[in-house]
């Protein structure tokens, strides 16, 4: 476990901006997050390791613990902290209450009203892809790479459509939140560009779909226009999202 959180290849909170996409991250190998959440599975699956869960937390506690010391912080002094004062301002219902996540929110319902309605457009995709292979109109891997592109494009827009709203919530909710530290400040400003990341990778994913279901430009233009309508907001309330540069994925 020790050795694991001392690994020098890992890049220091790369896991708090990311897309949260390991499959597709070429970053694995420098994230403590994956590393953690593989050791967390190998326990759970190797009976062998005579290491257990409840372990795991204690061992982690004490790591924490030696860090805080470290800082000159007692831990009973971080334990016994007192809970903060009620804020006057509930960063939780401004959060819900902003039009940022307002327009996430009806993009997700815009997604998953798309889907419900047009279930059947993909098994027709494949009907019309097969008839233009009789016809010689297309080849095989003309085929092949548009079906990919599309699968693709439905992997992209569905990963992203949930991510896009829990970001900009919890970026709203932290920029509601009194007294903030510089980092929480900074860490708030690089959950808005994961969101306007998400956003733009979303963007490109309905464009491929456009090119192919150009039966569906209606439906999917309004979800563009959406997505185009979040961007702006977001580029607008967040000024210095863009800007923020995530550790090592921007690097
Ligand atoms: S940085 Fe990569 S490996 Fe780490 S949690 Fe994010 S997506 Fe997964």
């Amino acid at each position: 476990m020790l050795k694991i959180l001392k690994n020098p290849d890992f890049i220091d909170g790369i896991y708090n901006y990311c897309d949260s996409w390991c499959e597709r991250c070429a970053f694995t190998s420098k994230c403590m997050n994956f590393a953690m959440r593989k050791y967390k599975e190998n326990i759970e699956t190797d009976p062998q390791t005579g290491d257990s869960l409840s372990e795991v937390f204690r061992q982690t506690t004490d790591i924490i613990k030696q860090i805080i010391e470290a800082k000159g912080i007692s831990w009973e002094e971080v334990v016994n902290q007192t809970e903060p004062e009620t804020p006057q301002v509930d960063p939780h219902k401004e959060a819900d209450k902003h039009q940022n996540v307002r327009t996430a929110q009806e993009y997700t319902h815009l997604y998953g009203s798309f889907l419900k309605n047009e279930q059947g457009f993909m098994k027709g995709k494949g009907v019309e892809f097969q008839n233009d292979l009789n016809k010689g109109i297309i080849s095989v891997d003309e085929a092949e790479e548009a079906l990919a592109q599309i699968e693709d494009a439905f992997e992209v827009i569905n990963w992203y459509q949930s991510l896009i709203y829990i970001k900009i919530r919890n970026a709203c909710q932290l920029f509601f939140e009194e007294n903030l530290s510089d980092f929480m400040v900074e860490y708030y400003t690089g959950k808005a560009k994961l969101t306007l990341i998400s956003i733009d990778r979303s963007i490109a994913a309905w464009l491929v779909l456009q090119v192919h279901f150009p039966e569906k430009v209606n439906k999917i233009t309004e979800i563009l226009f959406q997505l185009e309508k979040l961007r702006r907001q977001i580029e607008k309330d967040f000024p210095n999202a863009r800007k923020f540069v995530r550790p090592g994925l921007d690097e």
